[in-house]
């Protein structure tokens, strides 16, 4: 599996429609202070159905909508599109390749496509479920999580080793068996 391209419109920073390619190695972003690194990170985060505004840096959900700047008129509508090589199958699913995309407007509208056609968040969360990158992983560390990381307690690392561990998941299924 593979992130071949993320397409970023009117997302935080990327007033304008803004493609990345990441070629197969290593890809590495750099740039000044505020030029959108995380951003772009946050995109990828938001775009597998992050719903936490706190997580996005924001406080409200159509904070992640560019408001504008200088020289710019603010956006109506945000859109990300990432594209996956899935020929090795790593994501289960008859797909070689996978789409995902998420449009959220100022009105309210807000859609999710997997291949071009509409779905609803929960067929994202499922498809990435246990590939380790979907909604809430760790695989994106961003800036301030390896302070928290290092500051939490025993109890709050065990979390994080179990949630990677994939034993995380059974711990919660069981618990919400146990309520019932
Ligand atoms: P650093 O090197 O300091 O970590 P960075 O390259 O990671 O910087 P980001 O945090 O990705 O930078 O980008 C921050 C910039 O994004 C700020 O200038 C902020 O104003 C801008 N920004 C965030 N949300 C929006 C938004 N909704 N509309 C317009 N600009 C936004
Ligand atoms: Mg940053």
């Amino acid at each position: 599996m593979q992130l071949k391209s993320i397409e970023i419109v009117g997302f935080k920073s990327f007033a304008e429609k803004t493609k990345i390619d990441f070629p197969t190695g290593l890809t590495g972003i750099v740039g000044p202070n505020g030029s959108g690194k995380s951003n772009i990170a946050e995109s990828i985060r938001w775009v597998l159905g992050e719903q936490s505004a706190k997580t996005l840096r924001g406080t409200k959900m159509f904070d992640v909508i560019f408001s504008g700047s200088a020289d710019r008129k603010s956006q109506n509508m945000a859109s990300v599109t990432l594209t996956l090589d899935n020929a090795d199958n790593y994501i289960q699913s008859a797909l070689p390749e996978i789409k995902v995309a998420r449009k959220l407007f100022r009105n309210g509208d807000s859609s999710y496509f997997l291949n071009e056609k509409e779905c609803r968040l929960k067929d994202i969360v499922n498809l990435f479920m246990d590939s380790g990158i979907g909604q809430g992983s760790l695989s994106i560390i961003s800036q301030g999580n390896i302070d928290a990381i290092l500051n939490s307690t025993s109890e709050e690392r065990r979390t994080i080793i179990e949630s990677v561990a994939g034993i995380y998941k059974y711990k919660q299924q069981k618990m919400t068996a146990q309520k019932e």
